[in-house]
């Protein structure tokens, strides 16, 4: 997939968007009020989590401009509730959100991605 320009608006026909509509199926591990989390569908890590927020945001700069003080504080609470909820906080776990061109954001629907299982290494490829 081509990366997308995160300056970009909304479009609501992307692929996130249609899971939170219940279009396309997803193996959900968590929903709140503001938050849905599911398995990647190709996963780079044992344990492989997306957590997005259910407004329309094109990406953390989009959401932390535009989102709501509710839509963030419960967001930002529910990746930590997910990582809780899975054990992963003795062993630990890794967070990433991709934003635009440069990071190869892929979807443009913010996601957190939740990446543990392993020893997880540097954090970018050297
Ligand atoms: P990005 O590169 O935008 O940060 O990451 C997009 C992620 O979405 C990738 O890890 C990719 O595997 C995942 N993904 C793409 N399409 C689907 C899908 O239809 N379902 C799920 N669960 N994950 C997807």
């Amino acid at each position: 997939m081509m990366p997308i320009d995160a300056t970009l608006p909304y479009d609501d026909s992307n692929i996130f968007a249609r899971i939170l509509r219940g279009e396309l199926p997803c193996k959900k591990v968590h929903e709140d009020a503001f938050s849905l989390a599911f398995h990647d569908i190709n996963p780079q890590a044992p344990l492989h989590i997306l957590v997005i927020p259910k407004g329309p945001y094109v990406s953390w700069d989009d959401f932390s401009e535009r989102g709501s003080d509710a839509e963030i504080a419960g967001f930002v609470r529910a990746v930590g509730q997910v990582a809780r909820d899975l054990g992963l906080v003795a062993p630990g776990y890794r967070l990433l959100a991709n934003v635009g061109l440069d990071s190869h954001q892929e979807i443009p629907h913010l996601h957190v991605h939740l990446f543990a299982g392993q020893k997880l290494g540097p954090m970018l490829a050297r």
